[in-house]
């Protein structure tokens, strides 16, 4: 299947004439269509939460957008929760799930009402002294060994950092009813990026089935199931889109066999981040050289600092060439930045039409994790984001960084008037 950026050549264009590239561009239109089919799959399921992971894209605009759409945010840091009450989240609408927690985030967390999704039993005592225990909250559930899906092993559980066993979540149930908790939220969170329809019943399965007999064992009331994120998007050509409908159906089947019987009144939530905003974004950059040795190079003026997936997990990014998109890919190129770093390739042998300098090179699906993981390796700037709206018109939703951004964070009294009067010669 041929694979198109959300955004027509002359429009990229005439974005990048006013915004220099690289730039991520994201969606505003795809987002919210996303969030509405999310929110509409799950709508047999009274209070259902779509709490976007802000890791994935934490801009303020962006959540803003998802914030109209009726999403709430899961956090993992005092930073994104600030972030979060900066957009107007409160309460409930912010789920906490964090893990090797330091005590001011749960404090600030707990200031602000958020549901503490606990990583561990140990932070029971940890919470209690940094913030208090609330009367509901979330535990995070590990069911350690290996998690199969039909004949595929999608993943060693027993190998992550995150969650509480079986018999530890009971002993903190049984602890934290002892310190007045009321109900109860399950979690977990097993695979990153499956676009297996199964993923999402397979874990509503073992959660709704752990509820189920926390309560009838051990008297637990629970509130929430969240079914987390890790839900895929169809990064390669090839691969189709995950039917949340299909999957969100599934759980439905799966909630009235388990959870209707018991009586509780249980609402799903969901951290989506990559499946809410990963594809209705792209990194566009230009190409700025050409090399011929023992293969042919491309050399963009956006590097790994920029989209760090490709060099950290080998992962694909599709890739197009604007205003080029029907020609035939009868060149093979690597597409490389300019870290001192050999992984820093974008694309390796990648069947592409023939690239001229100048040409505006399309990354396609960098709007979950792209922005966010950047860095300043090498000196490089993080890049601007722009977020292209509905009506068509674009906005600079968070400017490049400069060389005054990357030295600000320095001791720098005695070299500022030297790097200062160096940005303005050079018009930085
Ligand atoms: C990363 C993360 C998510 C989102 O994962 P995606 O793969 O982007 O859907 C949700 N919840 C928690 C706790 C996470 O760490």
């Amino acid at each position: 299947m041929q694979k198109l950026p959300f955004c027509s050549a002359e429009k990229l264009r005439e974005i990048a004439s006013v915004y220099p590239t690289p730039f991520h561009l994201y969606d505003e239109k795809g987002i919210r269509e996303t969030a509405r089919r999310v929110q509409a799959a799950f709508s047999w399921n009274h209070g259902f939460r779509e709490h976007f992971a802000v890791k994935a894209n934490p801009n303020p605009y962006i959540l803003s957008i998802l914030k109209s759409e009726g999403c709430g945010v899961d956090c993992a840091s005092i930073t994104e929760l600030m972030l979060a009450k900066a957009v107007g989240f409160e309460g409930e609408d912010i789920m906490f799930s964090s893990n090797m927690t330091p005590a001011e985030d749960y404090i600030y967390a707990r200031k602000l009402g958020a549901t503490i999704n606990l990583d561990d039993i140990t932070h029971i005592e940890f919470l209690k002294r940094n913030g208090g225990i609330p009367e509901k909250i979330c535990l995070r559930y590990n069911p350690g060994g290996e998690l199969h899906i039909g004949n595929t092993c999608m993943g060693h559980p027993w190998d992550a950092k995150y969650g509480m066993t079986r018999p530890q979540i009971f002993q903190a149930i049984r602890i934290l009813q002892n310190e007045g908790v009321k109900q109860f939220g399950l979690h977990t969170l097993l695979a990153s990026n499956s676009t297996d329809s199964a993923y999402y019943p397979t874990i509503a399965r073992m959660l709704f089935k752990l509820a189920a007999e926390a309560h009838e064992m051990i008297g637990a009331d629970f509130f929430m199931i969240n079914l987390s994120g890790g839900v895929g998007i169809p990064y390669r050509p090839q691969q189709s889109p995950a039917n949340i409908e299909e999957i969100a159906d599934d759980v439905r089947r799966l909630y009235e066999q388990m959870i209707e019987p018991t009586g509780m009144k249980i609402h799903i939530a969901s951290e989506l981040g990559r499946y809410m905003t990963g594809p209705h974004g792209c990194l566009v950059a230009t190409a700025i050289h050409e090399k011929h040795i023992y293969k042919e190079y491309i050399g963009l003026d956006a590097c790994a600092a920029n989209l760090m997936r490709p060099a950290m997990y080998g992962a694909y990014h599709h890739i197009t060439i604007a205003g080029k998109e029907n020609q035939p890919n009868d060149h093979i190129y690597d597409i490389v930045g300019s870290l001192c770093e050999n992984n820093d390739k974008f694309a390796i042998d990648r069947p592409l039409p023939h690239i001229d300098i100048g040409d505006l090179v399309v990354i396609h699906d960098t709007g979950a994790h792209g922005h966010s993981m950047g860095y300043n390796y090498n000196g490089k700037l993080r890049s601007a984001e722009v977020l292209l709206q509905e009506d068509g018109s674009f906005s600079l939703i968070r400017r490049a960084e400069t060389p005054l951004d990357y030295f600000a964070t320095i001791d720098c009294t005695p070299y500022f008037a030297a790097i200062q009067k160096e940005t303005e010669a050079l018009e930085l």
